[in-house]
Parts: structure tokens; sequence; C-alpha cells
């Protein structure tokens, strides 16, 4: 192994789970990075999944695309909204990663006359991955998935300890992010939850540098002095992370118990001032809107707030480009489907609630019934609608049933019979359609039709968005479509693939094949959704 090179940044943390690590693994690659560094991520996820996309979103929240069609854990996608950069396949390291790749190399026989164990093999393995990935950067930041009490998490535990003795001590920092009780029946502050997971790390071997204190309370000077003492931790090196207005806002309150400053010293680097005044400005129009304007969303997942993490994101980037807070009413679509879902949507209209809409993708064919009438009563009353990809695709349906005159027009996902499939599986996929392959997954480009909305509001012509989907509207139907009034304002670079579908003399009637809210950004707010807020108002 190279030495001095790399400098990285474990965190781990401590007792329970949902303590937000990411955020803090995210605001200090904010601040290193407005401190004029290269800083390289990566994510280690435990599990034995090859991916995330048959996990539940009620457990893990969405499912995130990489730009090269990896399907991840959501926490990469909460990394690259607090940058502009784009993260990998690679920036996830996941315990099947790791042992097919060992199980390879053994059949390879690349360990020949060895015994393969989990020390060194699959240890060597995590680490390579870990260098792998930092390649050229000042520093990375790497974050280990859950609490240090996970027996998953072992390996990896062991690999990062390792990886201080490989790479001279001082290029390599432990952040610990752990729980700082408060007990409102006592009023007291309770520091055994910190000192705990403290002994556990030293169990590994592992001495935290940096301790962050997640607290609904001050930490208090006398508090971080028990603290230093119990846990052998610099006094200066213990921060407060206290409930923020929101996440935005951690990095300039890391900020100002000098984080940046001391993690460079510890590098060794030489001290550049970090500028977050930009970011900060951004920041404060989340916390205090000037004005608010409601958008109402339909979908299934209602009682897990992250199964649409990027939508809400989304929503909130948009809100700062336009300087007015975005309340999001949720509406539960199964609902609706009972009830006359056309009378609520008339009902809303007329109230003067209904300002836009939005729904995001989804699989199969639940309540389609439902949601073509939802388009129409948009595509009809002029509600400002932005369609994310199972919309486009619904929207065209609606427009073949309703305008083309193709009273059975369907999506073969729903209606494997349908005798006019506008929406189809292409013959060059796979006819297997539960296998993962099919999917057309990750970056696409598109090109825009000169003087559309979507050439308007992306202000280019040549665009790309990642994908997450099987079916695509079917080559044979775009003539008539077309020829009907329907806008295909974006197509796949070949001509073959509708990617963006519109109307004329509809104030923001516009659909999307992709996923745009996976590349919306604090500091790049996306414009499809900046439009729909914009027409909104
Ligand atoms: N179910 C649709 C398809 O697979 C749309 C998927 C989505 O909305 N992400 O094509």
């Amino acid at each position: 192994m190279k030495d001095s090179v790399w400098k990285i940044i474990f965190v781990t943390g401590g007792s329970i789970s949902g303590l937000g690590k990411w955020v803090t693994a995210s605001s200090i690659w904010k601040l290193l990075k407005s401190a004029w560094l290269s800083v390289g991520m990566v994510k280690m996820d435990p599990y034995l999944q090859v991916d995330a996309w048959t996990m539940s979103p009620y457990e893990h929240g969405e499912v995130f695309v990489t730009e090269d069609g990896s399907e991840t854990d959501l926490d990469l996608w909460n990394y690259e909204r607090f940058t502009w950069e784009n993260l990998w396949a690679d920036s996830n390291i996941t315990t099947w990663k790791v042992y097919l790749n060992v199980i390879n190399k053994e059949r390879k026989w690349e360990y020949l006359w060895k015994t393969v164990q989990i020390i060194p093999h699959i240890t060597n393995e995590i680490k390579d991955n870990i260098l792998k990935t930092s390649g050229n950067c000042d520093v990375t930041i790497v974050e280990v998935w859950w609490t240090v009490w996970d027996i998953e998490s072992q390996p990896f535990l062991e690999a990062i300890r390792q990886m201080k003795e490989d790479i001279w001590k001082n290029n390599v920092l432990y952040v610990h992010v752990a729980p700082l009780l408060y007990l409102d029946f006592s009023w007291e502050v309770k520091t055994k939850l910190i000192q705990h997971s403290i002994i556990k790390l030293r169990e590994y071997w592992i001495i935290a540098d940096i301790l962050v204190c997640r607290t609904n309370s001050e930490v208090s000077n006398d508090i971080k002095d028990k603290i230093s003492m119990l846990c052998g931790i610099y006094k200066e090196n213990i921060i407060e992370a206290k409930n923020a207005n929101s996440i935005y806002e951690v990095p300039r309150k890391l900020k100002e118990q000098d984080l940046d400053k001391i993690i460079l010293e510890h590098f060794d680097i030489k001290w550049k001032k970090s500028d977050l005044s930009n970011w900060n400005n951004l920041v404060e129009k989340i916390i205090s809107p000037k004005r608010e304007i409601t958008i109402w969303v339909i979908w299934k997942y209602v009682e897990f707030e992250d199964t649409y993490k990027s939508i809400n994101e989304a929503f909130i980037h948009a809100w700062v480009a336009n300087d007015v807070k975005v309340r999001l009413n949720w509406i539960n679509s199964e609902k609706l489907e009972w009830e006359d879902s056309q009378k609520i949507l008339k009902w809303l209209y007329d109230e003067g609630k209904l300002s836009g809409m939005l729904i995001p993708g989804g699989f199969w064919g639940r309540g389609v019934e439902w949601k073509i009438n939802a388009v129409k009563f948009a595509r009809e009353n002029g509600v400002p609608f932005l369609w994310i990809c199972l919309w486009l695709q619904v929207a065209v349906i609606e427009f073949a049933r309703n305008v083309c005159g193709m009273k059975w027009a369907d999506s073969t996902e729903f209606n494997k019979e349908t005798v006019f499939p506008i929406v189809d599986f292409m013959e060059w996929q796979d006819d297997d359609i539960d296998k993962w392959w099919t999917m057309r997954l990750g970056r696409y480009d598109a090109v825009l039709e000169k003087w559309s909305l979507a050439n308007e509001l992306y202000g280019e012509v040549n665009i790309s968005e990642r994908h997450r989907h099987r079916y695509e509207v079917n080559p044979k139907y775009h003539d008539v479509l077309r020829e009907n009034g329907l806008v295909l304002s974006g197509m796949s670079p070949d001509g073959k693939l509708v990617e963006f579908v519109e109307l004329e003399n509809h104030p923001y009637f516009i659909a999307t094949q992709a996923h745009p809210e996976f590349k919306s950004r604090l500091e790049s707010p996306h414009p499809l959704f900046v439009g729909l807020v914009k027409s909104s108002l």
C-alpha cells in the first residue's frame, strides 16, 4: 500500500441508528469542499442484498439511482444533494460486493494454498475498495452503516481499524456520532450511551478522535469536561449537533465550532478558510420563508417520509429558488380509489387549494383507472402538473384513450392483453420481465425539441437524466399521438424512445420518463421542479 497519500475520515455511529450520521458526513464534506479541497465519499452498507431495490420503502426509504445505474440506499443521494458532485456504484460498498469479489478471486485461484478467511481476505477486500474509490481525492469520507454494535459491521470496523496502521496514523481520522440523552422527567443530561459506544469502539481498537453529540439540549462545558475525561477525547474535539431547523443548517453549525479547522490540523493540511456564504444565504430562505404555497403529491407510501425523500427535497430546492415555502400535501392514492376522485379534485380546485400537483413514479397497475382520471382532470382544468416516470406513461394512456379515441389503450404492465399497447416492453429487452437487468437504469441522454417547455426550462437542447423503469411509450404509436396534438418534446438521441411529453395551451403540463428528483440539489435546483412551483404561484 502507498503511504501518506490517502487521508480518510471514518464516520461511525453509536448506540442507536437514525442519528443522521450522513448529515455529519455530508456536512464535513461541505466544509472541506468549501475550503477548496477535493473530497470523496464512500458509504459502507453491510447488508446482504445485491442492491437496494428489493428493500421495503417503509424500512429504508426510497431507492436511489446513480449516474452509472446502481440502485443504492438513499444516503448516496443525501450526500449528493449537499454538493454538486455525482457518486457512483463504487461509492457504495456492500457486504455482497465484498464477498462476491473474494469468492470470485478464490475460484480463480488467487488465494491458492491459503485458507480464505474474514481476516485478512474480507477485510483486505474492504480496504482495497475504499482505496480504489478514494482515488486522487485530498480527503475521503467513509460512513459506516448503522451502529458499532451490529454483527454485520464487524469486518468493516476491523478493516477501518487496520487502515490506521496501513496508512500512517495521522492520515486517518475517526469521527463518532453518538446520542447525548436528555431526560425530560428528571431534567438530566446522560452521557452513558456515549461512554458505552466509545467503549464498544475500543473493543475494535478504534479510538475516536472527534465525538459528535446528537442532542436536543445544549452540550455544556461541564458535560464536555465529563465526556472528555471518561472517553479520552480532547474537549475541543467534542462537537454539539443539536436539532437544527433544517439539515442544510448543519454545516454552518459545525463550522461555528471549528470542526473544519480541527480536521485540517489533524491532517496537517495548511489551514484554508472555508467559505459557506452562498450556502448559508440559501439556507436562510428555508428557515425564514416570506410566502407559502401548497402542492399536492399523490402516492401510496405516505406514512414514511423517506419514501419520497428526493421529491421532498427537490421541492425544498425549488422553494429556495422561487423564495416561497412549498407545503406538500400528501394524498394516499389508495384512499382516493374508494372515493369519487374527480369530485375531490374538483372540490380542491374550486376551493383554490389545488395550485399544483405532482405524482411520483411507481410500479404495477394498482389504481390505474383513478390515475387516468387524475391526469384527465389536470389536463382539462389547466392544473400545473409534473408527471414523473410511470406518470408519463399514464398521461400518454389517458391522451390515447380520451383524445385519440383508443378507448382500450393501456400499458402491458397493467394489462398484458390490451389491444392498444401504448406503453410496452421493448423487443430488445429480455422477455423475462422479473429480472432486474431489463430495467433502464442510470444516466440517459435526451434531445429536446427547440422552443418546447422542456427546452425553455432546461435552457438547453441536449440534456441527461437518470432513469429507473422497464416500460416505454410504444414507438408504433408516436405518430398518432403527435397527430392528435401531444408534444413529444424530448426523445432519446436515436429518436426511438420518448423522454418528455407536454401539452400546448396548458400552463404547465410536462411529463418525463426519467426521475429528475435525483439530480436536484440545494445549489442547483432542478428546473422541472422550479418551473412547477413558479407556475403554481
Ligand atoms: N412501472 C414503470 C416501468 O417500469 C414506471 C417505473 C417508475 O415509475 N419508476 O416502466
